[in-house]
């Protein structure tokens, strides 16, 4: 693993017996990775973030895990918030969706998957608090987006991804709705918030292929399965008509 220090002075002390349980996964949204690690490493930025992956699979270092970077902002995931209290974040280099979104490489995300896993282990996070920012924060945020290889990153250990769930069904059942909000509650989401947004967040992440906000029977399948494997609320939902 290639690995390089470039300090940020913008963290701070996590609070007193918080433990370090949740790995945040970003984009960075700039133009470039050397913009976007100016940017976390400027004070009057006061953003930050653990480590950036480059696109090239070059990982930078800006934060020590035992302190508290700042890259999550108003949060929200299986009843906790103020995430960066008790998370890692890794920001990922991609322009994003407003300077030309594009998929991440395969160096870039092997390196990502290998960073995550030594995480993982460290503090032992469960793979169901491995989040996309947009999963913490969907009124704000969409990244790391549709673009990325969830799929691939559960096969080798970093978070979730329910195996063989036809999603592709766009029937909309009359009550899709009424059935996704709890499913959406049981795997982690907050709910007080218009649920198409909420839908959209989930796709994002378990349903890439379309991220449309809509309850279709084929979102309802995904969202049950995910609901399942973390183990809350898979028990609580009706087999799909
Ligand atoms: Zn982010």
């Amino acid at each position: 693993m290639q690995l390089r220090d470039a300090p940020s002075p913008n963290h701070d002390a996590r609070p007193d017996g918080t433990p370090i349980d949740m790995l945040v996964l970003h984009y960075t949204g700039m133009r470039s990775g050397a913009e976007a690690i100016a940017r976390l490493r400027d004070p009057a930025a006061r953003v930050s973030s653990h480590y950036v992956v480059e696109e090239d699979g070059a990982i930078v270092r800006l934060v020590p895990e035992e302190r508290r970077a700042w890259h999550a902002g108003t949060s929200h995931w299986r009843g906790r918030e103020g995430l960066n209290d008790r998370s890692i974040g890794i920001e990922i280099v991609n322009p994003g969706h407003d300077w030309g979104y594009r998929p991440f490489p395969a160096l870039q995300m092997a390196a990502v998957c290998d960073l995550s896993l030594g995480i993982l282990g460290r503090h032992g996070i469960a793979a169901c608090d491995v989040v996309a920012h947009s999963d913490i924060a969907p009124d704000r945020k969409q990244d790391p987006g549709e673009f990325f290889d969830w799929e691939g990153l559960a096969a080798n250990g970093v978070g979730l991804w329910p195996e063989g769930v036809a999603g592709e069904d766009a029937a909309l059942p009359p009550d899709g709705l009424a059935r996704a909000v709890p499913l959406l509650g049981a795997i982690g989401y907050r709910t007080d918030l218009p649920p198409a947004m909420l839908l959209t967040a989930f796709q994002r992440r378990w349903r890439p292929e379309r991220v449309d906000g809509l309850a279709d029977a084929g979102c309802l399948a995904r969202l049950i399965a995910v609901a399942a494997l973390i183990g809350h609320g898979g028990g609580h939902a009706e087999p799909l008509a």
